[in-house]
């Protein structure tokens, strides 16, 4: 693609920003668009795990994603603060699952893609992990899955866009519909008038699929609530990650510990709930009893952009020129972004793809 384009990002958590990011210094000029200020929605409020929660249970479309982007995040993470100064934290602790109904189908998984998963003695967890509940029998082990700092990443990526000349960050400017001309995509609405592109990339997250409905087509991304509780407790407190019964303990760096998630449909309402905040609580106390003496100091909820097999959808829209979607993250876009956002660019620019993109075609799919 020749470099004096024009590209429109509708949407700034984390897939509009590393796709600005990735596209910026191949095109003349970036514009992003965001409802609210950017990194405020789903991005924000996740747990920042470097992993699908059960990766054997993914499709391979997802799995593909995910280790590129596993093997990514390190090197992107010291590129942001050496750009920056604000640091995204991948902190690598490794993950434990505990009393896994699906455990010889994980570790077959594992054997298939090489990767680190292997049972270990419960009591060698006890010693690893002593702040762990007690009444666990079993447990397999991943070495090497990280967390990232998921609020700081945005921020970060945020800080990297605005220091390029060429990037226009444009908050509180909500995308209403498209400019069309025949099979053409011109640009954007918004509240505060038109913004013109040469490509328009829908990376609304949830709010993607009501956004491309004003063009008569159907992106089955639906909202899935997922509410987390956050405690601040001693940076050695919890050592590694630890995932039981669906809900986990993520240790950052500097002690504060998120305990997730809830998974709801609800629609577009993000409000937390007493029901989950008790329920998130009894998940903490179980998976580390220390917590029973202690109150979260955050509690909230976000909209996971929920897609058929949570697999994205990352390319053009056939029949529309110049417009593209990168969205459908579902409960990964995290573990995912690296990735997911390299390859969009690759497509758009026409470059060799660094991973087959046929999986995540919306060709077929909307
Ligand atoms: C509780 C919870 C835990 C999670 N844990 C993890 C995890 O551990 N690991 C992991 O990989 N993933 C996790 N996720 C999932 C991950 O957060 C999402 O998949 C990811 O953030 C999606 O990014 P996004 O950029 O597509 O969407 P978002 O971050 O939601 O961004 C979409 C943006 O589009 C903007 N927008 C919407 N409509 C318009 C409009 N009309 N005009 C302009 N702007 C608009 C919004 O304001 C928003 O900023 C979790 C999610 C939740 C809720």
């Amino acid at each position: 693609m020749a470099k004096q384009q024009r590209v429109v990002i509708v949407g700034g958590g984390v897939i509009g920003l590393l796709t600005a990011f990735n596209l910026a210094a191949q095109v003349e000029h970036v514009v992003l668009l965001d409802r609210s200020g950017v990194g405020q929605e789903s991005s924000w409020a996740g747990g920042g795990i470097v992993s699908p929660l059960y990766p054997w249970r993914y499709n391979t479309a997802v799995t593909a994603l995910a280790h590129w982007s596993q093997d990514f995040y390190p090197q992107l993470a010291r590129r942001l603060l050496a750009e920056t100064g604000l640091d995204p934290e991948v902190h690598t602790t490794g993950l434990y699952w505990l009393d896994l109904e699906d455990e010889a189908q994980a570790l077959a998984w594992a054997k298939r893609q090489g990767r680190p998963l292997s049972t270990v003695d419960i009591s060698d967890v006890e010693r690893a992990v002593p702040v762990l509940g007690a009444g666990y029998s079993r447990a397999i082990y991943m070495a090497g899955v990280a967390n990232v700092r998921n609020p700081r990443l945005v921020k970060s990526l945020r800080a990297a866009l605005q220091a390029m000349p060429n990037v226009t960050i444009e908050e509180h400017c909500e995308v209403e519909g498209f400019i069309r001309k025949g099979e053409h995509i011109l640009g954007v609405k918004t509240a505060q008038g038109e913004r013109r592109g040469d490509q328009v990339v829908l990376a609304a997250g949830a709010w993607s699929g009501e956004l491309l409905s004003s063009l008569g087509l159907e992106l089955p991304v639906e909202p899935v609530k997922g509410q987390m509780i956050l405690y601040k407790c001693a940076p050695d407190l919890l050592s590694s990650m630890v995932l039981a019964k669906g809900r986990y303990a993520i240790p950052r760096r500097d002690g504060h510990i998120l305990i997730g998630s809830t998974l709801e449909y609800e629609g577009f309402d993000k409000t937390p709930t007493q029901s989950a905040l008790e329920s998130l609580k009894a998940s903490a106390v179980e998976l580390i009893p220390a917590l029973a003496d202690a109150q979260p100091v955050a509690h909230w909820a976000g909209l996971r952009p929920g897609s058929p097999e949570g697999i994205p959808y990352i390319g053009r829209v056939a029949g529309f020129e110049g417009l593209w979607l990168n969205c459908g993250h579902y409960r990964n876009g995290l573990v995912l972004a690296p990735a997911s956002c390299h390859l969009f660019a690759d497509l758009l620019l026409g470059r060799e793809p660094i991973i087959d993109p046929r999986p995540y075609a919306p060709q077929g799919r909307i």
